[in-house]
């Protein structure tokens, strides 16, 4: 029988399709090379080497070799740095100048890397530069909510295959971010607890869906996943915003999230994946009823007319199960 599951943290309901049975490892993608790209090319704006053919850096980190990650502007902006923020009403319709900002944060200086290839300290590096750039944007009176992501892939969204995330920035607050942050606060108003708290002692009591624990970071397969292998890794310590991580929770969390994306770059033979870290808006940090925490989602199944037409999902692998196989993959 399928079942469907609700996520109390998003309300999203779910299909769980148990009946087309399909083994995790079918998911893995067929026709990839594991590393098939060199260390460098020549026309990759990325690679360390070409730095000019990038616009002005905005922000490094660097030691005596040379850069080992680096911020620049975004050649293709959604959104721009300049100007007021400017609301327009027309009739029913209602508009805003696209102020904000959008960056990309170069990951490596080789084009051969991936998260899942690097160092820890490597990985740490590449976090501590995200907290850095969260913490300036955030000082910008014209942002509302900072959103860092990653496209791995041409079915993730990216033809770039050099090591990179993106930063947005914007000036409304997006209403996916309203809508969680109205279900947490009910939530609270219930409980008088965080929903992702009591998320994450829930899933550490029944254990079944936990991918991988670290000291600060339990990464688990949702409840209600709405996608094969769609995982979740969330800090223990409560917090809103992702710049409140300290120094020792990014070292943990590098190792974290490099060892769950190890393990689908081993298991699913390097699968696209979106990964994004969610934050409150910047105007409602610490709060008690919102946490922060990092959304993976392979990019194994599409989705089509029936998400479309109703907003829900079908994953066609039991979370249980697709936990079980990430969890048994072992990565080095
Ligand atoms: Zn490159
Ligand atoms: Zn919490």
């Amino acid at each position: 029988m399928p079942e469907l599951r609700q996520n109390i943290i998003t309300r999203d309901w779910v299909v769980i399709a148990r009946e087309r049975v399909r083994r995790p490892d079918e998911f893995a993608t067929q026709t990839r090379e594991l590393i098939a790209h060199p260390r460098y090319v020549a026309d990759c704006p990325f690679c360390a080497g070409n730095e000019e053919q990038t616009e002005r850096e905005l922000y490094a980190l660097r030691d005596t070799v040379g850069w080992r990650v680096r911020v620049v502007p975004n050649k293709y902006p959604a959104l721009i740095p300049t100007g007021d923020r400017v609301r327009k009403i027309e009739g029913i319709y209602r508009s805003l100048t696209a102020v904000g900002t959008h960056e990309v944060v170069v990951e490596h200086p080789r084009h051969d890397m991936t998260i899942a290839l690097m160092q820890v300290s490597e990985v740490a590096d590449v976090l501590q530069v995200y907290r850095q750039r969260y913490g300036h944007i955030r000082q910008d009176p014209r942002i509302e909510a900072i959103i860092i992501f990653k496209n791995h892939g041409e079915g993730a969204g990216t033809s770039l295959q050099h090591p990179h995330a993106q930063i947005a920035a914007t000036p409304i607050v997006p209403n996916q971010f309203r809508m969680r942050m109205e279900e947490a606060i009910r939530y609270f108003d219930d409980t008088g607890e965080c929903v992702f708290c009591s998320t994450l002692r829930e899933e550490l009591d029944d254990a079944e869906r936990i991918v991988f624990e670290t000291k600060h970071f339990v990464a688990f397969v949702p409840y209600a996943a709405l996608s094969p292998f769609h995982t979740w890794i969330f800090p223990r310590r409560h917090a809103s915003s992702f710049d409140e991580i300290s120094n020792q929770e990014i070292d943990d969390l590098a190792l974290n999230l490099r060892t769950v994306l190890a393990k689908l770059f081993k298991g699913l033979n390097n699968p696209d994946f979106n990964y994004s870290i969610r934050s409150i808006p910047t105007r409602d940090a610490r709060s008690e009823y919102f946490h922060w925490y990092v959304t993976i989602i392979p990019r194994v199944s599409k989705t089509a007319g029936f998400e479309l037409g109703s907003g829900m999902y079908i994953n066609t692998i039991v979370p249980e199960e697709s936990a079980r196989f990430l969890r048994d993959i072992v990565v080095p």
